[in-house]
């Protein structure tokens, strides 16, 4: 997946937006970077969410091209996850008097940045060092091209979450509370912090909205809510009753991010890599205790590799 978001060309990126009034822009990227928004006027241009560092070029030269020299005013995350906020660092070098929102609660860790607090550390992950210059609380509100956007709390995948709706339009900006086929994994509750009850209360929240157009974190834009809804809640559901069938979701989901970034590694390499995310460990202790974290982390790449995500050749291992 990373080798087809690398040769995206832009035009082709671009494609997906004609079904979208003009002045805003879908670029759908792989799943290693979170999708970004573009919504522009003659005044101000806002990108929503900047994608994971190792694409930040190509993140920027989205941006650029799109806005056709025009200065990009403002960047606002919808959460702080290393694959949404990735490229913030590099906007900002770009654009220096880009203005940066963040959602609350983790906005402190911005401020005073602290890596091991915003989960980049614990996840394995990196998010180069950005300022943040303000704070997206739920229920604000901001015009572009005459049309207002709120911010909404979406807590769930991550507690503080946002997604933003466009009334007027009937278009929802998702972040990973909804995807076309699921959401993201619901990271409080591999911290033993219950959560599940949130993903719900905010797929509630999304089908009041009655959203025409739904512009995912990851994944394509989609039309069909009512489906995306039913297939989320299904999923949910499955979380609820074998709570390890979602702490196996999100470790196969670390450590396939974390292939998508490396493209291949010795399995020795990997599995030392796995041993040193506090996440992994945390998984591994509270769901499979009776096994050693190694045949542990290697029984979840095995689980990759049988369903495809993986290839396996001698000791490497190679992402597909
Ligand atoms: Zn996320």
């Amino acid at each position: 997946m990373l080798e087809k978001c690398c040769a995206v060309n832009l035009e082709q990126a671009m494609i997906d937006a004609p079904v979208l009034p003009a002045g805003i822009s879908f670029f759908q990227r792989g799943w290693l970077s979170s999708n970004n928004v573009l919504l522009q006027d003659d005044e101000q241009a806002v990108l929503i969410d900047s994608g994971y560092w190792t694409h930040a070029q190509q993140t920027t030269d989205l941006v650029v091209h799109a806005l056709r020299g025009a200065p990009l005013t403002r960047l606002l995350n919808t959460h702080l996850h290393s694959d949404h906020c990735g490229g913030n660092a590099q906007l900002q070098l770009v654009y220096p008097q880009l203005q940066t929102l963040v959602p609350p609660g983790h906005a402190d860790f911005v401020f005073d940045w602290d890596p091991a607090a915003l989960t980049y550390t614990p996840t394995g992950q990196h998010c180069p060092q950005f300022i943040a210059t303000d704070v997206v609380q739920p229920g604000d509100r901001f015009a572009v091209s005459n049309r207002e956007w709120v911010a909404l709390a979406a807590p769930g995948h991550d507690p503080n979450s946002i997604i933003l709706f466009c009334d007027e339009l009937g278009i929802l900006i998702s972040a990973d509370a909804l995807w076309e086929n699921g959401f993201g994994v619901v990271f409080p509750e591999i911290e033993g912090i219950e959560a599940f009850d949130e993903v719900s209360e905010t797929l509630h929240v999304i089908e009041t909205l009655n959203a025409k157009v739904v512009l995912p974190g990851h994944g394509g834009m989609f039309t069909d809510v009512y489906l995306a809804l039913e297939n989320a809640r299904s999923r949910l559901s499955s979380f609820r009753k074998d709570p390890v069938k979602h702490a196996n979701y999100a470790a196969k989901v670390m450590l396939k991010f974390k292939l998508l970034e490396l493209q291949r590694i010795s399995l020795a390499d990997f599995l030392l890599w796995a041993e040193g995310c506090d996440y992994l460990r945390l998984l591994q202790t509270r769901y499979a205790p009776s096994l050693a974290f190694g045949d542990w982390a290697l029984s979840m790449c095995e689980a990759l590799e049988k369903s495809g995500a993986v290839r396996r050749d001698g000791h490497v291992l190679i992402n597909v």
